[in-house]
């Protein structure tokens, strides 16, 4: 088992739904167990400002599906709850689902990026991620979470505090 850490995030049609049902689907991919996940946060977006702000959080999957096994399952997940790809980049969208961490892997592949390559740089990612990783979490990469949360303002974003 490979523990991994999924980033979700929606900005349409009922965010908060959209997160919960993608936590039911994750909990029922195969060879996988959905073992953690943070509470809720809301972000400004990423991209086109004129669009809600974000939902996010995210989940801790222990699995044996390889990784680009498992970013098939996540795709499919985010087809199933209406994700429309377009040109624009950071538009709106039903859910996404990144893969943010993958055991101690560096992936370095036409469709997978592991550590995601922007984490660094995302306050909705890393402070729901510092709740459900060790505080001493190191990336496959060398980085240590806590140094990139030092690095990251606790800015446009709020902790909604609930469990999703
Ligand atoms: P960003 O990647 O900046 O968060 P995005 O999530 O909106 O942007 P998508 O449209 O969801 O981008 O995905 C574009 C492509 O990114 C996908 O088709 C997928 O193959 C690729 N990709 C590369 N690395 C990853 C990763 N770590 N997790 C998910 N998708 C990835
Ligand atoms: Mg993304
Ligand atoms: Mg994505």
């Amino acid at each position: 088992m490979e523990r991994v850490y999924i980033g979700l995030g929606s900005n349409l049609a009922e965010p908060r739904e959209q997160l919960r049902d993608a936590l039911k689907a994750l909990a029922d991919i195969p060879s996988s167990r959905l073992v953690a996940v943070s509470s809720l946060y809301v972000s400004d977006p990423l991209g086109p400002p004129d669009q809600p702000r974000y939902n996010n959080a995210v989940a801790v999957l222990e699995t044996t599906r390889d990784p680009l096994t498992l970013l098939d399952a996540l795709q499919a997940i985010e087809q199933a709850q209406g994700r429309e790809r377009k040109t624009e980049r950071w538009g709106p969208r039903t859910l996404d689902l990144d893969i943010l961490l993958y055991g101690d892997r560096l992936i370095g592949e036409p469709r997978l990026t592991v550590p995601h390559y922007h984490l660094h740089a995302r306050p909705f990612v890393l402070y729901p991620l510092a709740e459900v990783a060790p505080d001493t979490l190191q990336l496959a990469d060398g980085r240590y979470l806590k140094d990139l949360l030092a690095a990251c303002p606790f800015e446009g974003l709020e902790r909604v505090g609930k469990a999703l």
